[in-house]
Parts: C-alpha cells; structure tokens; sequence
C-alpha cells in the first residue's frame, strides 16, 4: 500500500459502502463513514476501534453537511478522498411515478452528492490533491423500462462528475464516476423503493421487470467485496480514470448502448449537419 490515507465515505451501513469501507480499514487507511441511525454507527465503529469513525448525517440534511465535514476535518484531519457512495433506487413507471419521488431521487442521488463535494472541495483546493469518487451505474449510460427516475439521477451525476474532472485537474483533484453493474447489496431489496401501480397499460410491459428484479435480488452477478477491492485499486492509483465501469454485465451493456448510439448518430448525420451555416 502507498501512504495510509483519510477517507470520507457516505452509506457505511451496507453495500458497497460497508465493502470498502472494511477493504479499506485492512488496507491501513482511517475510514469515517457517514450512517442514519446510531445502531448503524456503533456496528460500523466496530469494525475498528483506532481507525473506523462513525457519523449520523442524512445527504438531504444539505444545511447540515458543510458543518459535518468541517468537523470531520477537525476531528480527523483533511479528507483525502470522499466516496460518494450513499443513494437508492426508485423503480416505477415514469407517468405512475409522483413527481415528488423524483425530487427525492435526485436529493438523494444527486443533490446529496454535490455537497458534500462543496463541502470538501476548498480543503482539496487548498492542498492541491484530493481524489472524489461517485458512485453513479451503468444506468448512468443504459436505460430499461421502470427506472427513468434512477436512470435521470446516475446520468446527471455522470455528467456532473465529468464536468468536475475537467475544472479540478489544474489542482491535482481527481474525480472518478464509478459505475457498477449489478451486485448483491441492499439495493433491488429492503433500500428499493417502489412506485404503486395504477395504470394497466403497462402491465405487459413493466410487471415482468418488476418481478424478474425482485426475484434477482440477492442472485445478482457481482460481488460487493470485488467491487470494493478494485475502488481501492483506484484510490491508491497515481493516475485514476475519470469512468470506470465495474462488473461484465455493466461492460457489455454500455458497450452495446454506445455502439448503437454511434450507429444512430451516423445514421442521422446528414440531418445534424444540415442545421450550419
Ligand atoms: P445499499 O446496500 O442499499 O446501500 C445504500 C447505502 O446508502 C446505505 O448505507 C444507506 O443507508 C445509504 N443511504 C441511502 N439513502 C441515504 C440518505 N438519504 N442519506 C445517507 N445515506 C443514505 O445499496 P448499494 O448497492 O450498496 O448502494 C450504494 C450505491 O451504489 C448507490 O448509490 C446505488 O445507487 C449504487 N449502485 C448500486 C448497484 C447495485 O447493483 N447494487 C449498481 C449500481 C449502482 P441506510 O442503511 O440508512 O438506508
């Protein structure tokens, strides 16, 4: 391992969240973990007693978030690298789907996200290094029918992440869109929120997504542990990508949606250009 590092990651509850967190305490590093409740943190705290800090923050609280991380700084010492990792998923069809989930999807998964990056960024900028990685999806690149809000979210903080990377390298701040194919966590089962049915229409299209999804979870191809051994691969990288993809399932599918966007794009391109000069 190359020197013993800070990191600041929301959601240690479960998940991805917990995985790296545990990879990373075994790799040496002091891991302070954002959870929602104070069983969550006294679980958390245990894994170790020297260098796993707890701390009770809900990324909707956005007023309370600049005083946490300014207290996290004080309390720990500068943040080397803030994992954005907290968010849900919200599943439903788009025109059943109250518009105030969609606020909360993007409070959560979006809203959330920027700031805490807020909160860090002056210390960051100040020192001129700091690596900010987000956990965004392969649904921030493909979409499926039911998850238009989810989806709306993951490519909002794909390009938001992008963008950031190009506005921080003058500081030496990476940013890294990691973006996972399906793994075993909480995410299809008890974090999942599901919208009510109530438009028949869509049955034949949107039932079976909804049950294969539910009868998925738990069974899903990737492998948390995996997924956080390689975030720490990343972490510990002199040079990390901007996008990095995690899982087989997440590299075929964005392949092909980028292929047939490509093939679109040709396809149109007579049109597209006929709108110069
Ligand atoms: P998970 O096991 O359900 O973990 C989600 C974590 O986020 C939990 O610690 C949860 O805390 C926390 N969280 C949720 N809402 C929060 C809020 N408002 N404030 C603070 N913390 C909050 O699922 P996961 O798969 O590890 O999810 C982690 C990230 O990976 C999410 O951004 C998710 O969208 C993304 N992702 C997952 C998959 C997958 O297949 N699993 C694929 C692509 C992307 P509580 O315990 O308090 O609820």
């Amino acid at each position: 391992m190359s020197s013993a590092k800070t990191i600041l990651i929301t959601g240690v509850s479960s998940g991805f969240g917990r995985a790296l967190a545990q990879e990373a305490l075994a790799a040496g590093h002091k891991v302070i973990g954002t959870v929602r409740n104070r069983e969550a943190q006294q679980a958390f705290e245990a894994l170790d007693a020297q260098r796993a800090f707890g701390r009770l923050l809900d990324v909707t609280d956005v007023e309370r978030i600049d005083k946490a991380v300014a207290e996290i700084s004080s309390d720990f010492g500068p943040v080397d690298v803030l994992v954005n990792n907290a968010g849900y998923g919200y599943e439903g069809i788009l025109e059943e789907s109250p518009l105030a989930e969609m606020r909360r999807q993007f409070d959560v998964n979006v809203f959330g996200a920027v700031a805490m990056i807020k909160a860090v960024l002056p210390g960051m900028r100040e020192r001129r290094s700091g690596h900010i990685i987000n956990i965004t999806s392969m649904g921030g690149f493909i979409t499926m029918p039911g998850i238009a809000y989810y989806c709306g979210s993951k490519f909002a903080l794909e390009g938001i992440s992008e963008t950031l990377s190009k506005e921080l390298a003058p500081f030496n701040i990476q940013v890294t869109a990691v973006a996972p194919g399906s793994f075993r966590t909480d995410w299809a089962g008890r974090s999942m929120v599901r919208s009510t049915r109530s438009i028949p229409d869509y049955d034949a299209l949107f039932d079976p997504i909804r049950q294969a999804r539910k009868e998925n979870s738990g069974k899903q191809p990737g492998d948390p542990v995996k997924a956080a051994r390689a975030m720490l691969a990343l972490i510990e990288s002199q040079s990390p990508p901007t996008h990095l993809l995690l899982g087989s399932d997440a590299l075929e599918l964005v392949r092909q949606k980028l292929a047939a966007l490509g093939k679109e794009i040709d396809q149109w391109e007579k049109l597209t250009r006929s709108t110069d000069g």
